[in-house]
């Protein structure tokens, strides 16, 4: 047997390994997006006062030996954490939960496509994963497998590679919240799509850090939550499931050193809401369903809106020199979220993967010269 058809051999089983993910997937039955409604409006930001602690729940530290692309470990990277005056941090090794991160934390996903997700208290790592294309019915099919063993499940940076569209992430169930900021892609128009669906996705917004000790990639994002120090796991994750969080992007090529805009006040009366920052902003504005301005104003700390009767959520925005602030929104009705759809098995290309599965599968086996079972063992 030459070399290379054991080489051709070799790859030709392994990419029959490699395609078999693919026989699983069923056939999900999506719902339509249907936009919050109702007459009552959900407000994460009730409360007189308003106190913001800094998190970045996306942090590669060194792991696998130094295959993936991280270089501290997790000790140096809390205490440059620490520095900048951070409450909560979590390391998000790939396909890892490191046991010295402050919160049970990993990266899922090793296709080419990256479409990854941050899996929050979980108890196991999960292996299983679509390698190679993924369309929306596989994309589906990790997050019902992830479910059920992670407590808060993330769709990291979407618009990296276009992991995640905005039309799949309007239709797409058994999700948490959206990593709207990553340095690697931010995703405003994905998470709009998401939330005009009816799918309360709270932002979440990330460094996605890999070299602490570089200036241009810490605090690069950030996510300001209301959840103090002391707080248990549990309340943490309750805080941003309830959507108690603001996404901010450093706009300069250094840590923001200067004090900038925070939400001080966030109150919905009757049909006025009424919005106070601590700090005035260059530009602030209210979002509301598709992305569309609902109302801007310059150089102000406070914004006033009378709610239309079409307005189906509402989300705060403000621009400075040093930063760009977004809000979790407010929606009307309950803060309803999507789970996985139900599903049926086998689906049309379920045979036609088998096929070639089998095919090259076979190929490869023959390649390789190993034995086939004998006839009389088959009986
Ligand atoms: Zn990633």
């Amino acid at each position: 047997m030459p070399w290379y058809k054991r080489l051709g051999g070799g790859l030709l089983l392994l990419g029959a390994i490699l395609l078999s993910p693919y026989l699983a997937v069923p056939h999900y039955d999506f719902e339509q997006p249907h936009p919050f409604h109702g007459t009552s409006w959900y407000n994460p930001f009730i409360g007189d006062t308003l106190i913001w602690y800094l998190a970045n729940f996306h942090i590669h530290s060194r792991a696998w030996k130094g295959l993936t692309n991280g270089y501290q470990e997790a000790p140096v990277i809390r205490r440059v954490y620490d520095s900048l005056g951070y409450t909560w941090i979590g390391i998000s090794d790939y396909q890892s939960i490191n046991p010295l991160s402050p919160i049970p934390l990993y990266e899922h996903g090793w296709n080419v496509g990256k479409v990854h997700q941050l899996c929050f208290g979980s108890e196991k790592v999960i292996w299983m994963d679509v390698p190679f294309w993924q369309g929306i019915q596989d994309k589906q099919w990790i997050l019902s497998k992830l479910r059920p063993y992670t407590k808060l499940l993330v769709i990291a940076h979407p618009r990296f590679l276009g992991s995640y569209r905005g039309e799949e992430l309007a239709k797409l169930g058994g999700y948490d919240a959206i990593e709207v900021l990553n340095r690697y892609g931010d995703s405003v128009a994905e998470w709009d799509s998401a939330l005009s669906s009816g799918h309360f996705a709270p932002i979440l917004a990330h460094d996605n850090l890999h070299d602490a000790y570089n200036p241009h990639e810490i605090m690069s994002r950030w996510t300001e939550l209301l959840c103090p120090p002391n707080a248990s796991l549990d309340s943490l994750q309750q805080a941003i499931l309830a959507g108690k969080t603001v996404g901010y992007k450093n706009r300069t090529a250094f840590p923001v050193t200067q004090l900038y805009p925070k939400l001080a006040q966030v109150i919905l009366k009757g049909d006025t809401l009424r919005v106070r920052l601590t700090l005035p902003a260059d530009t602030l504005r209210l979002r509301g369903q598709q992305g569309s301005l609902r109302k801007e104003v310059y150089q102000s700390a406070t914004i006033e809106y009378t709610v239309q009767p079409e307005d189906t959520y509402l989300r705060i925005e403000a621009i400075t020199p040093q930063v760009e602030m977004y809000a979790t929104p407010l929606v009307r009705g309950e803060p309803r979220r999507r789970n996985i759809p139900p599903s049926t098995f086998p689906h049309g290309t379920t045979l036609l993967y088998l096929v070639v599965v089998l095919v090259i599968g076979i190929i490869g086996w023959r390649w390789l010269g190993l034995p086939f079972p004998a006839k009389a063992s088959i009986r």
